[in-house]
Protein backbone atom coordinates (compact mmCIF):
# COMPACT_ATOMS: atom_id res chain seq x y z
CA UNK A 1 0.00 0.00 0.00
CA UNK A 2 1.27 3.82 -0.72
CA UNK A 3 1.84 5.43 2.37
CA UNK A 4 -1.32 8.60 2.02
CA UNK A 5 0.33 11.80 1.61
CA UNK A 6 -1.40 14.80 2.47
CA UNK A 7 -1.36 18.51 1.88
CA UNK A 8 -0.98 20.61 4.98
CA UNK A 9 0.17 24.00 6.23
CA UNK A 10 2.58 23.68 8.88
CA UNK A 11 3.35 27.39 9.01
CA UNK A 12 6.64 27.50 7.92
CA UNK A 13 7.19 28.89 4.62
CA UNK A 14 9.59 27.53 1.84
CA UNK A 15 12.75 28.65 1.53
CA UNK A 16 12.67 28.36 -2.47
CA UNK A 17 8.79 30.03 -2.95
CA UNK A 18 7.85 31.00 -0.07
CA UNK A 19 4.64 28.61 0.24
CA UNK A 20 3.54 27.12 3.18
CA UNK A 21 1.97 24.27 1.88
CA UNK A 22 3.67 21.22 2.46
CA UNK A 23 2.95 17.26 2.01
CA UNK A 24 4.19 14.88 4.44
CA UNK A 25 3.25 11.43 5.92
CA UNK A 26 -0.26 11.88 7.90
CA UNK A 27 0.11 10.59 11.67
CA UNK A 28 3.60 10.32 12.00
CA UNK A 29 5.83 13.36 13.89
CA UNK A 30 6.80 15.61 11.29
CA UNK A 31 9.81 16.38 12.89
CA UNK A 32 12.77 14.40 11.21
CA UNK A 33 10.57 13.97 8.23
CA UNK A 34 10.99 15.00 4.53
CA UNK A 35 8.58 17.45 4.03
CA UNK A 36 7.67 18.29 0.06
CA UNK A 37 6.71 21.79 -1.20
CA UNK A 38 3.19 21.38 -2.78
CA UNK A 39 3.93 24.90 -4.61
CA UNK A 40 7.49 24.01 -6.21
CA UNK A 41 8.28 20.28 -5.17
CA UNK A 42 11.37 20.74 -3.08
CA UNK A 43 12.18 18.26 -0.56
CA UNK A 44 13.25 19.60 2.73
CA UNK A 45 14.08 18.23 6.37
CA UNK A 46 11.22 19.39 8.69
CA UNK A 47 14.20 20.45 10.69
CA UNK A 48 16.13 21.97 8.09
CA UNK A 49 12.72 23.67 7.03
CA UNK A 50 12.59 25.68 10.66
CA UNK A 51 16.48 26.20 10.72
CA UNK A 52 15.79 28.25 7.36
CA UNK A 53 12.59 29.75 8.82
CA UNK A 54 14.32 31.37 11.55
CA UNK A 55 17.05 32.44 9.92
CA UNK A 56 14.92 35.53 8.28
CA UNK A 57 13.48 33.74 5.59
CA UNK A 58 11.09 37.10 4.66
CA UNK A 59 14.03 38.96 4.34
CA UNK A 60 15.60 36.47 1.62
CA UNK A 61 12.12 36.13 0.22
CA UNK A 62 11.78 39.89 -0.18
CA UNK A 63 14.49 39.65 -3.14
CA UNK A 64 12.02 37.56 -4.50
CA UNK A 65 8.83 38.82 -3.75
CA UNK A 66 7.69 41.01 -6.95
CA UNK A 67 8.23 37.61 -9.05
CA UNK A 68 6.66 35.70 -6.59
CA UNK A 69 3.89 37.68 -5.99
CA UNK A 70 3.24 38.05 -9.90
CA UNK A 71 3.48 33.53 -10.00
CA UNK A 72 1.51 33.55 -7.32
CA UNK A 73 -1.27 36.40 -8.70
CA UNK A 74 -1.11 34.32 -12.31
CA UNK A 75 -1.55 30.65 -10.01
CA UNK A 76 -4.45 32.36 -7.74
CA UNK A 77 -6.01 33.73 -11.33
CA UNK A 78 -5.72 30.56 -12.84
CA UNK A 79 -7.53 28.48 -9.55
CA UNK A 80 -9.79 31.21 -9.67
CA UNK A 81 -10.62 30.42 -13.01
CA UNK A 82 -11.24 26.43 -12.72
CA UNK A 83 -13.31 27.00 -9.50
CA UNK A 84 -15.84 28.87 -11.37
CA UNK A 85 -15.48 26.71 -14.43
CA UNK A 86 -16.31 24.00 -11.86
CA UNK A 87 -20.46 25.81 -11.38
ZN1 LIG B 1 8.34 25.80 -2.53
Amino acid sequence: MRSRKYDRSISLLCPTCGSSDFSYDEGVDVTGQIVTCTSCGREISYEELQQENRENIEEHLSALKDEVTKDFANQFRRSLKKTFSRR
